[in-house]
C-alpha cells in the first residue's frame, strides 16, 4: 500500500516551499523531487494533493488513562483527595470492560482528531485499551497500572498476570502497542512491589510508568516515611536505572535534577491537570536547563478535561514563561520538540516523532487556512501558540489513513458516542 501526499509543507521547511512525500509499506519512503517518480514505479499508489496543508509527525501523549473519558466532567473543583478516593475511584471500581472499552474509543477519537498519533497509557482496563488500539489502528505504549504492598499481595500478582497476559494478547490480535509496567504511584505500591516492578522490567526488557512527586503531601509524607524525596526514594529502589516515564515531577529539590538527569528517565509534565487539581506546574525550564528529558501528556479526562495535546502545547508554554517572568522560557519549536521527538523517545519508538526518510509514518495534516492560524508569519508559532487543535484534517497511522478529511475511517463514532452516554447515565 502506497500513498503520494502531493504539495505538501513540511513543518521543518523554509515557509513557501511546497514538496511531495512518498509512503510505502507503512514508512515515509521518499521526500522530494524523486517521490512522483517512485510513485510511478509502485503499483496501486494512490495520490492526494495536499496543498494549502502542512505536514508533520503525530503529537505523541505520553501520559494518560484513555477509559477514564468516561469521567470526564464528573467530578471538578473539589480538593485533589476528594477527586482521587471520594468520587474517581469508586466509579472506576463499577465500571465493566465493555464501559471500559468505550471509554477508551472515546479517548483515541478525541486524540486522533487532535493530531496524536501515539499515547502512553496507564490502564486498569488494559485487555480493553489493547482491543480499542487494534480495532481503530491507535499507536500506545500500554502500561498496566499496579497498586498493592508486596509482590506477594494478591492484587498485585493478579494485576500483573493480566499485564502479561494483555501482551500476549496484543500479539495475537496485531495491536500497535508496545507494553510496560505501571505501578500506579509511591503511596499506593509498597517498597517490596516497585522493587519488583524493577527487576521485572529489567529482565523483560520493558518501560515503566508511574506518577511521581504530583502533590506536595505526596513529597511531605515521602519524607516524613522514607526520609528521602519521592525521587531519591524511587532511586533507592533501582527504578531510576530502567527505562521509565516519571508523570509529573511537579515537586522537586535541587539534588532531585542531579538524579533524573540519565538517558533512560523520561519526566511526563501534565500541566493542565497540574493547574486543574491546584498541585502547581512543574519547573520544566529547569529541568531542560539541567540536561532533564522532557516529554508531555494530558493525563485523563477526568482531571484536564482535555486529551488535546495542542491545548496542551499552549498551556506548557505559557505557564513557563508565565512563572519564570522569562517570555523565552519553552519557544514555539522547543515545546513542539517536547511534544512530538521526547515524545517519541519517552515511549520508545525513535522511529516515529520525524517527518524523514525512513521514519515510520504517524503523520498529520494540517489545514492552513484555518482562519485561527492567518496569517501565516511562522507555523511553529502557529501551531503552538494559536491552533485548536481542530485544524487537523487527516491522520496517518503506519502509513494508514485512520482520519481522513475530518471522518473516522475506523471508528464508528455514532456508537461510540451512543455507549459512552449510555454508560454516564448510570452515574448522574
Ligand atoms: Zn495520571
Amino acid at each position: 500500500m502506497s500513498i503520494l501526499l502531493k504539495n505538501v509543507h513540511l513543518l521543518e521547511s523554509p515557509e513557501n516551499e511546497r514538496t511531495d512525500v512518498l509512503i510505502r509499506d507503512g514508512k515515509i519512503a521518499v521526500i522530494g523531487k524523486g517521490a512522483a517518480d517512485s510513485a510511478k514505479e509502485t503499483a496501486g499508489c494512490e495520490t492526494t494533493d495536499c496543498s494549502g496543508r502542512t505536514l508533520m509527525p503525530g503529537l505523541i501523549n505520553c501520559h494518560t488513562h484513555a477509559y477514564m473519558s468516561l469521567m470526564r466532567n464528573y467530578a471538578d473543583d473539589v480538593p485533589f483527595a476528594t477527586w482521587l478516593f471520594d468520587r474517581i475511584a469508586p466509579v472506576e471500581d463499577s465500571l465493566s470492560n465493555e464501559d471500559a472499552y468505550y471509554g477508551n474509543l472515546l479517548s483515541i477519537m478525541e486524540m486522533l482528531r487532535t493530531g496524536t498519533t501515539a499515547f502512553a497509557d496507564m490502564q486498569m482496563f488494559p485487555r480493553m485499551a489493547v482491543k480499542a488500539c487494534a480495532d481503530s489502528g491507535m499507536r500506545a505504549l500500554i502500561t498496566r497500572g499496579l497498586v498493592g504492598e508486596s509482590r506477594d499481595d494478591e492484587g498485585a500478582k493478579r494485576r500483573l498476570q493480566e499485564a502479561f497476559d494483555e501482551m500476549e494478547y496484543g500479539k495475537e490480535i496485531g495491536a500497535p502497542c508496545d507494553f510496560g509496567l505501571g505501578p500506579h504511584a509511591i503511596y499506593t505500591c509498597g517498597k517490596d512491589l516497585l522493587r519488583y516492578v524493577g527487576e521485572l522490567a529489567a529482565e523483560k526488557d520493558l518501560r515503566v510508568h508511574i506518577h511521581l512527586a504530583e502533590t506536595q503531601y505526596e513529597f511531605d509524607t515521602c519524607m516524613k516515611e522514607h526520609g528521602k524525596t519521592p525521587v531519591e526514594y524511587l532511586d533507592s529502589l533501582g527504578l531510576l536505572d530502567r527505562e521509565i516515564l516519571l508523570a509529573h515531577c511537579v515537586y522537586l529539590t535541587d539534588g532531585d535534577y542531579e538524579l533524573l538527569k540519565r538517558p533512560n528517565v523520561h519526566v511526563v509534565t501534565n500541566p493542565a491537570s497540574n493547574a486543574k487539581l491546584a498541585n502547581g506546574f512543574a519547573p520544566v525550564k529547569r529541568m531542560l536547563e539541567e540536561g532533564i528529558q522532557v516529554a508531555l501528556g494530558t493525563d485523563s479526562a477526568a482531571s484536564n478535561n482535555s486529551l488535546n495535546m495542542f491545548g496542551e502545547m499552549r498551556l506548557l508554554t505559557m505557564a513557563q514563561k508565565g512563572v519564570s517572568k522569562d517570555s523565552l522560557a519553552l519557544t514555539a519549536p522547543e515545546t513542539l520538540d517536547i511534544a512530538v521527538k521526547n515524545g517519541a523517545a519517552a515511549i520508545g519508538r525513535c522511529d516515529l516523532g520525524a517527518a524523514e526518510e525512513g521514519k515510520t509514518a504517524d503523520l498529520i495534516l494540517i489545514d492552513e487556512n484555518a482562519p485561527s492560524l492567518r496569517p501565516l508569519y511562522n507555523r511553529k508559532a502557529s501551531l503552538v501558540y494559536s491552533a485548536s487543535g481542530y485544524e487537523v484534517t487527516d491522520v496517518m497511522i503506519g502509513g494508514k489513513f485512520v482520519f481522513r478529511t475530518g471522518e473516522y475511517l475506523t471508528i464508528d463514532a455514532e456508537k461510540v458516542l451512543f455507549e459512552t452516554e449510555r454508560i454516564a447515565a448510570r452515574y448522574r
